[in-house]
Parts: C-alpha cells; sequence; structure tokens
C-alpha cells in the first residue's frame, strides 16, 4: 500500500511539479470585503504520532501538503493535522484598523491550538476546543473563534494544530468583526427557529398524547427531541448554553442522541405503521434497532468515542433505509397516511446521508450542508406530525362512522321494540274486544231464551227484583202479565213440535211488538208461558196492554209450507204499589191466580181483581 502510493505521489509531483512547488499565496484582507474563505491560502501536514510541538514542527523540514478539497476533511483519525497560512492586511487601507476573528466552524474538535507569528516571531497561543471548559474561550461563540490583531504592515502566519475523535473538519474563515455580529445575530435567529419549532413539535406531541393515549406521540415527540439535542451537539449550542463546563458529556451526548433518535424512530415507525400486526418481520427489524441503540449507548460511556459515533452513524443509516423500507411496504399494502410518512423519512434519508458523509469525511460541513440537514430535519418533523394529525383525523372519522352504525342499528332496534310494542297492543285489544264478545255472548246467553230470544226466566227474576224494589222505594204501581198459550200441548200433537216452536217465536214477536215504553220488558216464563213486567203502570194499563197482545196474537198467523193456524192466550193480569220490600212473590202469585182463572173461564180470556 504504502509503496503504491509513493509511486503515486511521485507521478502527481511529476505531472504538477511547477504548480506544487508553488507555495500558496499569501491572504490579503482588503478593506471592502467582510468575509474571507482561507480555502485556497492553506497547507496542512500529517502527524501521525502527533508527538510534534510548533517548534519542533518548525525545526522539521517537513513537507506541507495544499488541501485535497475545497474543505480540509480528514474523517475520523487519530492523526493530529496541523493547518498553516499567512495573511496581512492590504498597504493601501488607511482606514482605522479593522478587528477580524479567525472562525473554526466546527464546534466538537476536541484540542485545537492556535499558534500565531507576527513577523517570525510567536505572538500569541491559545488552546482551544470542546474538551476545554467553555469558559476559557477567548470568545464566547459556539464554534471556535480566534481575534486577529493584524497590524498594517504585518505578515501574520497563523498555526493551527488539530486533534480530535471526532470527525476531522477543519472550515477556515476570517470575518470582520462587524460581519460576524450580523452574522451571529442571523445564525441566532436561525437556530431560535428551528430549536423553537423542534421543541414546540415535541410538547404539542406530548399534549395530544395525554388526551389519545396513543404511544406513538410518546415516540415522536421523543425523536424530535433527540433531532434536536443532535443538532445542538453539532453546533455547539448544548455545549454552550447546558453543560459548558461538563466537557466530558461532549463525547457522550452525541452518542447517546444519535442513538436515541435511532431507538425512538425505530419505535416511533414501527407504532405508527402497525408493524408488529401487518409486517411482523420489520417489526422485529425495528426493534433489533431499538436493542443495538441501547447497547451503543451503554458503550458511550467506556468505549472510544470514534468506534462508537461510527456505529451509532451506521446503526442511523441502517435505521433510516430500515424506516424507508417499512414505510414503502405499508404503502404498498395501502396503509392510511403511508405516503405522508414516506415523505418524511424520505426527507431524512436527505439529511441522515448528508451528515453521515460529512462525518466521514466524504462531505464538508459547511453552513450551507448544515442549514440543508437542519431544514430537512426541521421539515421531517413537521411532515410526521401531519401524518399523526391525519391518522388521528382518519381514527376519528372511523369512529365517527362506527358511531354512526352503532346508532343505525340502536335506531333500527328502537324501531323493531316500536312496531312489536304495536303488534303487541293491537293484539292485546284485538284479544280483548274478542274476550268482551265472547263475555257480551255468554251473558247474553245465559239471560237469553234461546228460541225467542226474549229474556229467559233467570234473567227477569233479577230485573223483577229490581224493578220490585224501585216502585217500593218510589211507591209507585208495578204490573205483571202472565201469558200462557192455549192446548199448546194439542198443537204440538197436530202440527209437529217444530211448528210448535214456531208459534212460540210468532207468540214472542207479538208480545215484544205490543210494548210500547222502553221499560217494559217480556220474557219467556216457562214452556209456552210468557210474562211482562210493566213498571210504573196501574190495573187499568196493564189490562189495556194485555188486551192489546189478545188483539194482535188473534190477527197474527202462524204459517209454514204445510200449515196455517191463529194461536189463543189466557192472561193473568196483577198490579199494585209494592207494600212490603221483600214481598215480591205475592205480585207472581196474584198475576198466576189470575191466569189459572182465566184458563178456567174457557181460555182466550184475560183476567184481573176487579173491584
Ligand atoms: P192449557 O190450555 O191448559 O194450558 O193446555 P196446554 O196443553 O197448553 O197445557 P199443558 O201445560 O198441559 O201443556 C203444555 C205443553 O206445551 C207441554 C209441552 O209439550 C209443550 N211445550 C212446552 N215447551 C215447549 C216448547 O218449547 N216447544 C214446543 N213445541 N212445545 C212445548
Ligand atoms: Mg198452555
Ligand atoms: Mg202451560
Amino acid at each position: 500500500m504504502r509503496w503504491i502510493r509513493l509511486i503515486l505521489y511521485w507521478l502527481l509531483a511529476l505531472s504538477t511539479a511547477p504548480l506544487a512547488a508553488e507555495p500558496p499565496q499569501p491572504l490579503i484582507l482588503s478593506p471592502g470585503q467582510s468575509l474571507f474563505s482561507l480555502n485556497t491560502h492553506i497547507e496542512y501536514l500529517e502527524d501521525k504520532e502527533g508527538q510534534l510541538g510548533i517548534d519542533a514542527l518548525l525545526a522539521s523540514g517537513l513537507e506541507w501538503q495544499p488541501p485535497k478539497r475545497e474543505v480540509l476533511s480528514f474523517g475520523f483519525t487519530s492523526s493530529t493535522y496541523w493547518v498553516r497560512f499567512t495573511v496581512s492586511r492590504e498597504l493601501t487601507d488607511n482606514s482605522p484598523a479593522t478587528p477580524y476573528v479567525l472562525v473554526i466552524g466546527n464546534a466538537i474538535l476536541d484540542w485545537v491550538d492556535v499558534y500565531i507569528y507576527e513577523n517570525g516571531s510567536l505572538a500569541a497561543h491559545h488552546s482551544l476546543g470542546d474538551k476545554l471548559p467553555h469558559a476559557q474561550r477567548l470568545l464566547d461563540y459556539p464554534h471556535f473563534a480566534v481575534p486577529l490583531k493584524l497590524q498594517q504592515s504585518d505578515t501574520t502566519t497563523v498555526y493551527l494544530r488539530v486533534r480530535s475523535s471526532s470527525s476531522v473538519l477543519i472550515p477556515l474563515h476570517i470575518y470582520s468583526n462587524q460581519h460576524l455580529v450580523e452574522r451571529s445575530y442571523e445564525r441566532a435567529v436561525a437556530q431560535a427557529l428551528f430549536y423553537g419549532a423542534m421543541l414546540v413539535m415535541a410538547l404539542y406531541n406530548l399534549l395530544i398524547l395525554k388526551s389519545i393515549r396513543d404511544v406513538s406521540y410518546f415516540y415522536y415527540a421523543m425523536m424530535v427531541l433527540s433531532t434536536a439535542v443532535v443538532f445542538g451537539g453539532i453546533e455547539g449550542i448544548s455545549f454552550k448554553y447546558l453543560w459548558p463546563d461538563a466537557t466530558w458529556l461532549n463525547d457522550v451526548v452525541p452518542i447517546m442522541s444519535v442513538a436515541s433518535l435511532v431507538a425512538f424512530a425505530a419505535l416511533f415507525f414501527r407504532s405508527f405503521l402497525l408493524l408488529p400486526q401487518t409486517r411482523p418481520f420489520l417489526g422485529r427489524l425495528a426493534l433489533g434497532f431499538v436493542y443495538a441503540s441501547a447497547l451503543i449507548m451503554a458503550g458511550a460511556f467506556i468505549l472510544p468515542y470514534q468506534q462508537m459515533m461510527m456505529l451509532a452513524v451506521l446503526l442511523a443509516i441502517g435505521g433510516i433505509i430500515c424506516a424507508v423500507w417499512a414505510g414503502f411496504a405499508r404503502w404498498l399494502d395501502g396503509f392510511h397516511g403511508a405516503w405522508v410518512f414516506n415523505l418524511a423519512w424520505g426527507c431524512l434519508l436527505v439529511v441522515g446521508m448528508l451528515l453521515a458523509l460529512t462525518s466521514l469525511g466524504i462531505l464538508p460541513l459547511e453552513w450551507f450542508s448544515m442549514r440543508i440537514t437542519q431544514i430537512g430535519a426541521g421539515l421531517q418533523a413537521v411532515l410526521l406530525s401531519f401524518a399523526l394529525a391525519h391518522r388521528m383525523r382518519f381514527e376519528k372519522r372511523m369512529a365517527a362512522l362506527a358511531r354512526q352504525d352503532a346508532a343505525k342499528a340502536q335506531q333500527k332496534m328502537l324501531e323493531h321494540q316500536i312496531q312489536a310494542n304495536e303488534n303487541l297492543d293491537r293484539i292485546v285489544l284485538e284479544r280483548t274486544l274478542e274476550l268482551e264478545k265472547t263475555h257480551a255472548k255468554l251473558r247474553e246467553i245465559s239471560t237469553t231464551d234461546g228460541l225467542t230470544r226474549l229474556l229467559n226466566r233467570r234473567a227477569f227474576d233479577d230485573v223483577f227484583l229490581t224493578e220490585y224494589r224501585n216502585a217500593h222505594r218510589c211507591q209507585r204501581p208495578l204490573a205483571v202479565l202472565m201469558i200462557d198459550l192455549d192446548h199448546f200441548k194439542r198443537i204440538n200433537d197436530n202440527y209437529g213440535h217444530s211448528f210448535g216452536d214456531l208459534c212460540l217465536v210468532r207468540t214472542a214477536e207479538v208480545i215484544r211488538a205490543c210494548l210500547r215504553h222502553s221499560a217494559d220488558i217480556a220474557a219467556r216464563y216457562g214452556g209456552e208461558e210468557f210474562i211482562v213486567l210493566l213498571p210504573e203502570t196501574d190495573i187499568e194499563n196493564a189490562v189495556a196492554v194485555a188486551q192489546l197482545i189478545m188483539d194482535a196474537l188473534s190477527r197474527s198467523l202462524v204459517t209454514d209450507e204445510q200449515h196455517q193456524l191463529r194461536v189463543s192466550a189466557s192472561i193473568g193480569v196483577a198490579s199494585g204499589v209494592p207494600k212490603e220490600l221483600t214481598d215480591q212473590e205475592a205480585l207472581l202469585r196474584e198475576a198466576d191466580r189470575q191466569l189459572y182463572l182465566a184458563k178456567e173461564n174457557g181460555r182466550n180470556t184475560i183476567e184481573w181483581q176487579k173491584n
């Protein structure tokens, strides 16, 4: 390897010998300009053992190299690097001396020594790096900044000695003081926006977690906070504000934050995409990332920073790939909101790749790439929050639909119940009516004579008792006609029993037709014996009714297909104002006696007590 490299260098030296031999030009600070890039004015030197001091370096004839890339970047390395450049002020400048500041734009370098030589002699030596407490810094600034006191005619040469277990990236710029102040302000606003937004996102989702109890929101909030801590570490902000004296945390926290970002991201996409239920393999893979992150977190306290950081970065890249894979798989499944998720992770993929490539020394860490990564991370946070909201809305809609279905089912059930109740009511009503009808029929049957449709004797007895008591109470007359058909036995014998029945039916009709008052009642009292009750009727009026019946009978002709016959009857009449409340039988006995007399007197006649 070494031989090949030597040969390559040799060939390179041959081809670019005149150029390579030329030392870089000193940087001239012209007064019209306020920001200067040192890229083309620097040379570097690798000290593999890290043993050289500044004097030994100056004494040795070691060869300085021009930078191979735009920004000095050596990735993870154990070597110490020396960088040098020369600056001078423009001679034509007559304005008062503008102060300048050298800024080393990487906040996480472990050790940075700055030696300033003015006109060949050492003017200042500053020790910087995140292994030193923040209070020791020359300027209270997240990056490493060194004031340069450049006199009008001076030629100042600066030597930097850089050693770091983090990725060795050395972006170098010289700012005018005024420009640094202005840029600091812009930086502060941009950072306040970024960290403020991340904090708000995390808090907001924690609040949502409190109300809807979906653990995805917790993972998401933790993920966002981890992202903020990762960036805060890279930018030197957490060191400046959170633990300015605890330099050991500068090695532990970056690894911890990257690992926790991976762990919470894996937990988040596992739960958000419902991987255990739908894609068990990817669910287990996500858990694998969580365990691996936990191991790296534990390792951050005991194992070397460089190896652990590399592992964490590799794990992050793997995690992002896994998330994109899972998102894509779930998108194929038709999972709701997967597209927003994929968009968000697409952003993080870009961010992660940029960060990883930068920390591995392939891409330079510059203001531009730093901002792009921050914007990407912020965008991802916003999009994921949107994905969560999207899912919440989706779930809400599903719940609303379910509620609607339930309400519909309930409504239907209610309608059924109402219908059933109505049916039941109708059936009960029908049954009641039927029962009432039956009851009425039964009552009618029990009180009516089947053949003549007049009251039967039992019913008559009830009515008679009531009327008798009324008459007794009011001391009003009550009359009874006892009517017996004459020689009915003979009719039966001569014309047959059914013709006899017909005679009974016709007689009943005749009697009913002769009753004029609604209170008058006729009943069948025995076989061919009828009884008429006439309330409020004295003997004369009762005899008149009897006469009416007698006449009507004599006029009516009972006929069937073969026979024609007039029937006659004997009628005994009795009437009186009741003297005793319980002596109702006396009136009946009297009527019966008169009927007997009528029979005695030759039948077809009316008998009553004549005074
Ligand atoms: P009298 O003039 O003395 O009353 O003579 P009668 O034949 O009418 O008297 P009797 O009491 O001896 O006879 C009554 C007859 O009436 C006896 C019975 O066969 C007949 N009879 C009773 N109930 C019915 C009935 O429901 N239908 C028919 N066809 N005949 C009946
Ligand atoms: Mg008779
Ligand atoms: Mg009789």
